[in-house]
């Protein structure tokens, strides 16, 4: 090592640990461009950071640029030589910068002066947090010493600006950004108002009385009087075709008022233990709550303790109803029942979140089906945020607090770029997806919730690829029976009576559960799930397939697909139990039933060795590209912290999805995608490039897809699919993709707004 080594390597420590205890951000990034700077020599050191929309890189320090630019230089990821190595995340280190194309002159930082020019990225677990840029007036590369120098100390200081910048933003625009576990909808802009039961159930202290009848009275009155509210509201949503939600306020938080068990036990603790109704039902939530802590019911969990919450205030005199509200605002609440999440529009509330959040929640299948704005799951005390001004920002999870002016007219310009998107697709919403050299795709709904006041709903759409069952069963109270089945599925067909409608048996366990069914277990996702579950519970499946065959004798438009399979014999036995029902259902009537078409999802990847043997059995197949891509890549799909691995462009995921596609192909077997990525443009282009041609997805999806398939050349993308199979980094194949997107127009398509990802333009 020589002296100029070794004194950057004592530099180095140096600076890091000058650095670490700085109190503000700001002082700690002052104070490390002029230590850079010295320590190598250079004539000037600048760090520009990524701005809260990760579009931009924005100069936030500097020792030699004009100290007027900070806060307000920026360029774009991609653009001029800053940019470039943000884009890339590779280093440049270059003798002459400005003759060099990817060169971006900024008048305002005065940088005229210099020549050499040395930027590496600064990377805090993959994420691009910022640029780190050493420049001199001499036209001399810097070289390997500077480089690793450099390096270093990027992946040194990446932490501690990570961490600064999760509770402040350090731009001149101060605004706090928190993540949440999941959200929903797009953006939402207004004041926070707080709402929760004015009465928590750790508040109440146990008291005794006198006079047990009293309260027992009192009690049974103010779960009356709560009763009768929750009908009124259930009809007015019945009444406004949300019929759907209305099961949901009943079930999953009303069916609690008619638990006679749980009116016994207050009963009994008021008229034998002598206490209060409040302390009562205080008493007997709280001995329920620790049971369900344990257990995987969340949902149940929070509805019986903010039901309790509630009739406690009505006990003690509070109201507990939501706030009487004049203005649009964000809700922000510990915890949003179900049932008051199809009420919100009524109290002008335009977005909502909530610190707990159960993953695939009443509350957040609700929210995702109105598409109302939230996020859910943020750990800080909202509290704090009463009357502040904060952008919930369900696409990307975020939400923002006091932003400022230029933040909001930011957020309002996305928001009304997607409002004119949506414009442009809409126009477009009845048009067949055909592609410009004449393929015909067909693009299906994934449907969950009834949409029977969307009369035009079929229109829109080559019927249903996928009806997600369990979603009734979720909002249920209880297993629905077979009459209860009949109406939902009868529903359904009878509303796309001209179109094949796809029912999935019920795929519960894993993210998804039945508070009635609860399983506990270690490591849920390769657990009792989807089709185990109903081939262990016999009952469970023969009642679904009769009520699917009841229904489909009236309009004959049903295929029936099986979840999570992953052994032939699982595809046999219902495969049988099917033809069973559909005799004892051809009896019973006294006719006969057509067989509905059978078919099997694709998400465990062992069907992938055995395709040969399930084509065999089936009349079509159905990718559930979410569970197949969890699994192959070994990726929770419900992990934030890994969220970034679940690449649909991972060579394994285009090369698997090549190899069933051809398969089904081969066969004649009609093959569908119907998880997340067929309703995501970019993905969907990739599908077509593959071979497919059926694509099912959110109702907020369809049109954005058929006018995609519009715009683009099957021809084209299958050469590009030949190309995508031959590479071997996810980025690669990404990157082929976006290109031809770009070149038909459709850059801003497959980047929406808002999308927290590298912007492109057309
Ligand atoms: C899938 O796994 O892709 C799928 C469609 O099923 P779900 O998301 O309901 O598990
Ligand atoms: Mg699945």
């Amino acid at each position: 090592m020589d002296d100029r080594q070794s004194h950057m390597l004592l530099a180095l420590r140096q600076i890091t640990e000058n650095v670490s205890v700085q109190s503000t951000l700001e002082d700690a990034m002052s104070l490390l461009v002029v230590s850079i700077r010295k320590a190598t020599g250079a004539d000037c050191c600048s760090l520009y950071l990524v701005d809260s929309f990760k579009k931009f890189l924005k100069l936030a320090a500097t020792d030699g640029l004009s100290k007027q630019a900070v806060g307000k230089a920026r360029l774009r990821i991609g653009e001029g030589l800053v940019g470039s190595v943000g884009e890339k995340q590779e280093l440049i280190d270059l003798a002459d910068a400005p003759s060099d194309p990817k060169f971006k002159y900024l008048p305002e930082v005065g940088e005229d002066e210099f020549f050499s020019f040395l930027g590496v990225p600064v990377l805090n677990q993959g994420e691009l947090l910022g640029v780190l840029v050493i420049q001199s007036k001499e036209r001399r590369q810097f070289g390997p010493v500077e480089e690793s120098f450099l390096v270093t100390l990027s992946a040194q200081i990446a932490s501690i600006i990570a961490v600064s910048r999760s509770q402040k933003d350090s731009s001149s625009e101060s605004v706090q950004a928190y993540v949440g576990e999941q959200g929903t909808g797009g953006i939402a802009i207004a004041k926070a108002v707080v709402w929760q039961p004015e009465v928590q159930l750790a508040d109440v202290t146990v008291q005794h009385t006198k006079e047990p009848e009293v309260q027992q009275e009192l009690f049974h009155q103010s779960l009356f009087q709560l009763q009768t509210e929750m009908d009124l509201n259930t009809l007015h949503m019945s009444e406004n075709g949300k019929k759907d939600a209305a099961f949901g306020y009943v079930s999953g938080y009303g069916s609690l008022l008619d638990d006679t068990t749980f009116q016994d036990d207050v009963d009994t603790e008021i008229m034998a233990n002598g206490l209060t109704a409040a302390s009562a039902v205080k008493v007997v939530a709280e001995r329920r709550l620790s049971d369900l802590a344990s257990s995987e019911d969340r949902d149940g969990y929070l509805d019986l303790r903010d039901m309790s919450e509630i009739i406690i205030s009505r006990l003690m005199n509070f109201s507990s109803r939501a706030p009487e509200l004049k203005e649009d605002v964000v809700l922000a609440v510990r915890s949003l029942p179900a049932a008051m999440v199809a009420e919100l529009k009524r109290y002008r509330v335009c977005g909502f979140i909530s610190m707990e959040s159960a993953a695939n929640s009443h509350t957040s299948v609700l929210a995702r089906d109105l598409g109302i704005p939230s996020v859910s799951g943020l750990h800080f005390d909202i509290n704090t945020l009463n009357g502040r001004t904060v952008i919930v920002d369900g696409m990307n999870s975020e939400l923002l607090v006091d932003p400022s002016e230029s933040i909001i007219a930011e957020y309002r310009q996305m928001m009304l770029s997607g409002r004119e998107q949506e414009d442009l697709f809409s126009r477009e919403k009845y048009k067949e997806a055909v592609s410009t050299d004449g393929v015909r795709v067909r693009v299906e709904l994934n449907a969950g919730l009834s949409h029977e006041e969307m009369t035009d709903l079929p229109e829109q759409c080559d019927g249903v690829g996928l009806y997600r069952t369990e979603i009734s069963f979720m909002m249920s109270g209880s297993l629905p029976g077979e009459q209860q089945q009949v109406q939902w599925y009868r529903s359904v067909l009878k509303q796309f009576k001209k179109q094949s409608v796809t029912m999935r048996t019920l795929d519960v366990g894993g993210d998804k559960a039945l508070s009635y069914l609860p399983i506990e277990e270690i490591n849920p996702a390769l657990g009792w799930r989807g089709v185990r579950i109903t081939i262990d519970q016999p009952q469970i499946l023969k009642t679904q397939l009769r009520s699917m065959i009841i229904a489909h004798s009236e309009y004959g438009n049903l295929q029936i697909m099986i979840p999570m399979v992953s052994r032939l014999s699982e595809i046999v036995t219902c495969k049988r139990m099917l033809s069973q029902v559909v005799k004892e259902v051809s009896a019973q009537l006294g006719r006969e039933i057509p067989m509905p078409k059978f078919g099997v999802m694709l998400e465990v990847p062992a069907v992938i060795y055995m395709m040969d043997e399930i084509l065999g059995e089936v009349d079509f197949v159905s990718i559930g590209s979410n569970d197949l891509m969890q699994y192959l890549l070994a990726v929770d799909r419900g992990n934030q912290k890994v969220s970034r691995f679940f690449e649909p462009f991972h060579p394994a995921v285009v090369r698997c999805l090549k190899q069933l596609c051809d398969k089904a192909g081969q066969r004649n077997i009609p093959i569908t995608v119907c998880g997340e990525i067929a309703g995501n443009p970019l993905d969907a282009m990739m599908l077509l490039s593959l071979g497919y041609t059926e694509l099912s997805m959110n109702y907020s999806e369809l049109a954005r897809v058929r006018y995609t398939v519009r715009r683009v050349s099957i021809g084209a993308l299958k050469d590009i699919g030949e190309q995508a199979l031959k590479l071997c980094h996810s980025e690669d194949i990404r990157k082929i993709y976006l290109d031809y997107a770009q070149s038909v127009g459709l850059g801003r398509v497959v980047m929406p707004a808002g999308a927290k990802h590298i912007p492109s333009d057309d």
